[in-house]
């Protein structure tokens, strides 16, 4: 995204200046496009990621739009490093309103049969525990004033199960959203929304958290689509398009939605 993109976002929120953003997996595709977007709209925002001098790359975009950032060096799975980091945010900000759950990894993929058991809990405790723990620790500061929870899943483990070998990436997918759901309704008490994104294919850095194992041939069903498998627009998604959508979740504009799931994907999952 380039500056010139930041400063004239497409929608603009009046309400959302001045809140304060945790956004996880900020250092880089979707959610650094999702922390660019919020702070062209004012808002102050804690970027979350495994230590990565592209969270901190981030953090200076931000800051030459004049708005706020922190960085936090943490691994989502880690509890007290979430809590820590989340605790730091609302200590510089006095609050929390927004939170995206977003940082995960396509991890091993394997035929179940050869998928090691740390492999599988690697990506689960990443995806769906790293939800969890981002959820839970940012709900004591969302309480008194309510917001918003977005939560990234993907179009496999609802839509799309023909992605061979990602039993593990579509279970913690599938996962997510039935979590969104629950903690939709148990804090709907506290008017925080909570809502899920599933993206199609995006184009980020998701490859490099993408390790497919030789023995995948075995199990594939080949699924040809002689017109490309994405009817809208021919290619990936941007992670600007899923940044908007975030946004707009954040903001008023989306005051009566919640538990929702949101497919962003062009029609490729309906095919
Ligand atoms: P990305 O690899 O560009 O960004 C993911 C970020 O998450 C990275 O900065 C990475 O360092 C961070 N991360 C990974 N493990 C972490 C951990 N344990 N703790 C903290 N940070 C961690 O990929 P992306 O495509 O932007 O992925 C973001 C989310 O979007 C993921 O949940 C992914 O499953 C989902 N998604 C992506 C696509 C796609 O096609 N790109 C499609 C559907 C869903």
């Amino acid at each position: 995204m380039n500056t010139q993109t930041i400063q004239k976002p497409k929608a603009m929120y009046p309400e959302l200046k001045d809140k304060v953003a945790v956004v996880t997996g900020a250092g880089s595709g979707i959610g650094r496009a999702t922390a660019l977007a919020l702070a062209a709209q004012g808002v102050k925002v804690g970027l979350l990621d495994l230590k990565d001098s592209r969270t901190e790359q981030v953090k200076s975009e931000i800051e030459a739009l004049n708005a706020e950032a922190l960085t936090a060096d943490v691994d989502v799975s880690d509890p007290d490093r979430v809590r820590e980091a989340i605790e730091s945010v609302a200590k510089k900000w006095g609050k929390v309103d927004i939170v995206f759950a977003n940082a995960g990894i396509n991890g091993v993929l394997a035929p179940i049969e050869t998928m090691n058991p740390d492999e599988w809990d690697h990506t689960l405790t990443t995806n769906l525990k790293g939800t969890f723990l981002t959820v839970k620790y940012a709900i004591p500061y969302m309480k008194e004033q309510g917001g918003s929870i977005i939560v990234t899943s993907s179009i496999n483990g609802n839509r799309v199960f023909s992605n061979f070998g990602m039993s593990a990436y579509s279970t913690s997918k599938a996962g997510q959203m039935a979590f969104a759901k629950m903690a939709a309704l148990e804090l709907a008490r506290y008017k925080i929304r909570v809502n899920v994104i599933c993206p199609g294919s995006i184009q980020t850095h998701i490859s490099e958290s993408t390790h497919p194992t030789p023995d995948l041939q075995k199990i594939k069903i080949p699924v040809k689509y002689p017109e490309g498998n994405q009817p809208l627009e021919h290619a990936p998604g941007q992670p600007e398009q899923v940044g908007d959508l975030v946004t707009f979740l954040a903001s008023n504009a989306s005051s009566h939605i919640t538990g929702t799931e949101l497919f962003i994907d062009g029609a490729e999952s309906l095919i």
